[in-house]
């Protein structure tokens, strides 16, 4: 089913009462589409945080690995490797979600939107390579970040016939049925030349040139990654992912850190708060630029910090 902006138009399937619960620091679509789901409740200016969405937080004090929710939640997003941090799960990791998901019947979101940065083998490219996960995860894939689409806007949902979701009156329902509606209803498909491009993706000469471009990517990550770390600076992701995700200086909120990084090394990349509230004191950098920009980046970073 090739389907666009899949992770922020998912939510139409789900009752407005449902549960959701999102990682902290979050890709903002999730929470956002939720917001204007009426899913959130009210948002508390104090805690950075909507008092209905059940927050995992993220960050170096639990290795970038979620705990499962406290509460018993209807949905769960996941996103691995992750945007914003870059990190990964391992399959022991993520089978903890599944298991949880099964018994509790919850159903996973899992986007795997940056599945091609994955280099180490033993980090999973598919919820669908965790045992159980079929009866309980819908997957989110993009050419956004594979093959440059982002604009171009063609991706797909896996929405597995065993995957059941269930009203208040414990009835089971179809989620591939539901979705299937939905789509049928709201969208017709992505225009054909768009299909077609998507097409191109997989023959022999599409392959080879993904593989060089992310590859390139990667070149650019590990620049930036190994500068920074040469700078002192702590340093999480850009490994299996096109993201790094790094600790700003001591006595800097994220937002600080961005106002001395434009105007003193005259670089913008985007502050951690803005992913949410366990995002504060880390900043974002992203290696979708040219190897040029990114070593002439890091070679100012460098000299202001
Ligand atoms: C970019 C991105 C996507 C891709 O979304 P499209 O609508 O297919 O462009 C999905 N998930 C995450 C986390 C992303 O960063």
């Amino acid at each position: 089913m090739v389907q666009n902006v899949t992770a922020g138009n998912i939510v139409d399937i789900f009752d407005s009462e449902s549960k959701i619960a999102i990682t902290d620091p979050v890709y903002p679509v999730y929470l956002d589409t939720n917001v204007m789901g009426g899913r959130s409740g009210e948002f508390n200016k104090e805690t950075g945080k909507y008092e209905n969405i059940i927050y995992m937080p993220v960050s170096s004090e639990n290795n970038f690995i979620p705990e499962l929710p406290q509460i018993t939640p209807d949905v769960i997003y996941l996103c691995f490797p992750n945007n914003p941090t870059g990190t990964v799960l391992t399959k022991n990791q993520l089978k903890k979600f599944v298991d949880y998901a099964k018994e509790n019947k919850s159903i996973i979101l899992f986007d795997a939107a940056y599945e091609a940065f994955i280099q180490d083998e033993d980090i999973p490219h598919s919820i669908y390579e965790i045992e159980g996960a079929k009866d309980v995860a819908i997957e989110f894939r993009s050419f956004s970040k594979t093959a440059g689409f982002t604009g171009v806007r063609c991706a797909f949902a896996v929405v597995p016939k065993t995957v059941y979701g269930f009203t208040k009156s414990e009835e089971k329902v179809s989620l591939n049925k539901l979705w299937n509606r939905r789509t049928t209803t709201k969208f017709n498909g992505a225009s054909y030349i768009v299909q077609r491009g998507a097409e191109a993706v997989y023959s022999e000469e599409g392959k080879k040139q993904i593989k060089e471009n992310i590859e390139y990517y990667r070149e650019n990550a590990k620049i930036i990654k190994d500068g920074l770390e040469k700078a002192g600076f702590i340093v999480y992701g850009g490994v299996n992912s096109p993201y790094i995700w790094l600790k700003v200086p001591e006595g800097l909120t994220s937002w600080e850190f961005f106002d001395e990084l434009l105007e003193k090394a005259n670089v913008v990349g985007t502050p951690g708060s803005g992913f949410g509230p366990s995002g504060e004191g880390y900043f974002r950098l992203t290696s979708f630029g040219t190897k040029e920009n990114s070593i002439e980046a890091i070679k100012r970073i460098t000299e202001v910090f």
